[in-house]
């Protein structure tokens, strides 16, 4: 089958901070202050309905976020709270919202790994997780509910995390893709948090799912979003190969080979990387093609 081209990422999107700002009948964003290298312009919070409201995402625990939020909300009523997943930047201040507005709050389930802890080894990004967050309703794939006075689908999608979920609004073709899909780059996939195995089948997942705008929780829309997951498999596979590749030119470790593909990478994006490269490891190791040697002192790579 031919390959389709890499994606194109989008960084051009600028974020209208503290605003509440209309994409589309029931549907308005508000981006969160919390810009950095791993959130982009910020977390967005997307506030669902027209007369009974749902908010997805509420992000950080920042006073003018909460503020922004109450404003928008423009003394209509909220009814419920929606995470995509369990990272902090998305996930803080849902449990003290849901007991300002006194309404449940809905997501997949506690946080959790993709898969258990080896021995000796730690998870780079516990303390980005909320691990004691709790939902008083655990969302489930393909079932549907009334968020506010709209009718949202819920869809598994883990790879970024496990319990990650893509929420498609009835009726209107539009995706809120979370941190699975996003215009201005690749997510992170951090092993064991996440699984690029999981990654990949969720993307296969939302490519075949009918909705074609995206909404991320961060950045701007995507205006062809399967085509553009089908991009990122294109990107994550080249990614695969290149490893590959630098392990048969010689890399032995995860930093050798991160040297290899990503020379001139400033130290705050290389250690995603390195992150990232990890599960491509774990991939490659699953299926037989890398051989991994893990030791106290570090991880020894071959081909097999
Ligand atoms: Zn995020």
């Amino acid at each position: 089958m031919a390959r389709l081209p890499p994606p194109k990422f989008d960084t051009s999107f600028r974020a209208e901070v503290g605003q509440s700002v209309p994409l589309a009948p029931g549907l308005a964003r508000i981006t969160a202050p919390n810009a950095s290298p791993y959130t982009f312009t910020g977390t967005n919070t997307f506030l669902l309905g027209t007369e009974r409201l749902a908010l997805i995402d509420p992000g950080p625990e920042d006073e003018s976020h909460l503020a922004a939020i109450d404003r928008a909300l423009m003394g209509r009523k909220l009814e419920a709270i929606l995470l995509t997943h369990t990272h902090r930047d998305h996930s803080a201040s849902a449990a003290r919202l849901a007991r300002h507005y006194g309404v449940p709050l809905w997501f997949g389930g506690q946080h959790r790994l993709s898969r258990p802890l080896r021995r000796f080894e730690f998870n780079p990004i516990k303390r980005s997780c909320d691990w004691d967050l709790l939902p008083d309703r655990t969302l489930t794939d393909g079932e549907t509910v009334e968020a506010g006075d709209i009718t949202v689908t819920v869809h598994t999608t883990p790879g970024h995390c496990a319990n990650h979920l893509a929420f498609g609004l009835g009726g209107t073709g539009i995706l809120l893709s979370g941190d699975h899909v996003m215009g201005w780059n690749s997510t992170l996939v951090s092993v064991p948090d996440g699984s690029m195995a999981d990654y990949f089948a969720s993307l296969d997942k939302v490519m075949a799912l009918p909705y074609r705008h995206y909404h991320p929780a961060h950045g701007g829309p995507i205006e062809d979003g399967p085509a553009h997951a089908a991009a990122l498999k294109t990107h994550r596979q080249m990614r695969n190969e290149q490893l590959i590749g630098a392990v048969r030119n010689g890399a032995k470790t995860i930093g050798a080979v991160v040297k290899a593909i990503y020379p001139t990478q400033p130290a705050k994006i290389r250690l995603a990387a390195r992150m990232t490269m990890m599960a491509h490891v774990e991939y490659l190791e699953e299926r037989g093609e890398l051989r991994v040697a893990r030791g106290l002192f570090g991880t020894r790579l071959a081909l097999s």
